[in-house]
């Protein structure tokens, strides 16, 4: 099946008992065992089947299903954020002692996450400049478990070479995780650029509506653990954290998914509700539409704002002067999300006035929704910081992000117009 499809079709046929043509909402915690020896083999992953919730839920494994086939993966695991699916994609390979090597361009929330819970959990991140991933082959050592990139980053708006990284990380033997969440695996398929994992939030455009928080790790299955058997000893030698279960051999090359799930998410809970799975999967049935029309609408607002006398650049990588434009046009058909930022004359001051004045783009920190959105960030996520604190973070006092809607192109065009005169 080709991707729409698979958005519409993927991991679900009607519901044999029911014929429930939607993906029914299996709203409970948790599943009867027929008797004891069954509970005792389904604990001990002799047969397969539901136990409780917090593992798997039938609603959920069809999300999972269709991610995998939607972006190319043997198996996936759906939990209740972005922020829950990279937390827990590291944690499957890596504890206190070893080290991760991630691009600097990053989600806010991964920059925390990476800069102060994982150190003091014992986990060190060493940081590369996304356009200069050779850096990798100096920082990596024995104790090096994974290099870790995002596809287009957000808010810095630039782009990985993701066959680059992939070829860096496996010539010093570790695999390759790319957050996919910009791009989507309508624009951005990692796992075909040579990439072995994709995490990604489906709250922004996945689900794409603004109403649920979701994420998702999709596994490739094609890297070789025991290859590297020695560094991934969690994957291939017995683990005393999930039943001393061998997943190498108990999974075969689905190896790293299922720890995901019985160790990090058994152990530590970030379930996603099968609610929230339902709202997420209609909103993957039109994924692939509403991309089509976010970019449209954000290359057409870039190219306006790159005529306008007020702004002094725009960041947006699917124009033709931008230096991403070949990596976009190579690896991303040619088109970038919805997301862009430009600079607004007048500095700080300029900038909130033109974020005050907008009557039509929502004031707010999301992404990836239907509305439009926008944000300055130098007057809200970063403004306790200094001018020379700015720059390191990647933001600058003029800058402002747009995340672009599906709104009728004219009216959000005639919005920014008047907002920008009146921040003149
Ligand atoms: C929003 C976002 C996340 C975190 O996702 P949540 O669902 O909000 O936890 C991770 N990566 C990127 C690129 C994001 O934009």
């Amino acid at each position: 099946m080709k991707f729409n499809t698979i958005a519409i079709h993927g991991g679900y046929t009607p519901d044999a008992t029911t014929k429930a043509v939607a993906v029914p909402i299996y709203q409970t915690t948790s599943y009867a065992f027929d008797n004891t020896q069954h509970g005792a083999d389904l604990f001990d992953l002799k047969v397969a089947g539901n136990i409780y919730t917090r593992i798997m839920n039938p609603t959920t494994s069809v999300l999972e299903e269709r991610l995998a086939q939607l972006e190319g993966g043997i198996g996936a695991l759906a939990v209740a954020s972005g922020s829950a699916a990279i937390t827990y994609a590291i944690q499957t390979i890596a504890e206190a002692g070893d080290n991760i090597i991630a691009s600097s361009a990053l989600y806010g929330g991964t920059f925390n996450l990476f800069t102060h819970t994982l150190p003091r959990l014992g986990i060190e991140v060493r940081f590369v400049d996304v356009d200069h991933p050779e850096q990798i082959l100096q920082l990596a050592d024995e104790k090096t478990k994974l290099v870790y990139c995002e596809s287009i980053s957000n808010p810095a708006i630039k782009v990985a070479d993701i066959p680059q990284f992939a070829q860096l990380a496996h010539q010093v033997g570790v695999p390759l995780i790319v957050d996919n969440t910009v791009a989507t695996p309508v624009l951005c398929r990692p796992l075909t650029l040579g990439a072995d994992i994709v995490v990604e939030s489906l709250t922004k455009y996945l689900g794409g509506h603004g109403n649920s928080l979701g994420g998702a790790i999709i596994d490739s299955g094609k890297f070789d653990w025991k290859a590297q058997s020695k560094r991934f000893s969690c994957l291939t030698e017995p683990d005393s954290a999930y039943h001393g279960v061998n997943y190498s051999e108990h999974f075969g090359a689905a190896a790293f998914i299922a720890r995901a799930r019985v160790v990090p998410l058994r152990n530590t809970g970030a379930a996603i509700s099968p609610t929230n799975v339902f709202l997420i999967l209609q909103g993957i049935e039109t994924v692939a539409l509403r991309i089509k029309q976010h970019c449209e609408n954000a290359l057409a607002i870039a190219q306006f704002l790159q005529k306008h006398p007020q702004v002094a650049w725009v960041n947006y990588p699917a124009l033709s002067d931008s230096p991403y434009k070949a990596l976009i046009d190579r690896d991303f058909q040619g088109k970038s999300s919805g997301l862009l930022s430009f600079g607004i004359r007048g500095g700080r001051e300029a900038g909130a006035k033109l974020i005050d004045a907008l009557q039509l783009f929502i004031r707010l920190v999301n992404i990836g929704d239907t509305r439009s959105l926008a944000c300055h960030p130098a007057s809200t996520t970063h403004r306790q910081l200094s001018g020379e604190e700015l720059t390191r973070a990647g933001v600058s006092e003029d800058m402002v992000r747009l995340s672009v809607g599906i709104e009728d192109i004219d009216d959000l065009l005639a919005d920014l117009s008047q907002a920008l005169e009146k921040a003149q």
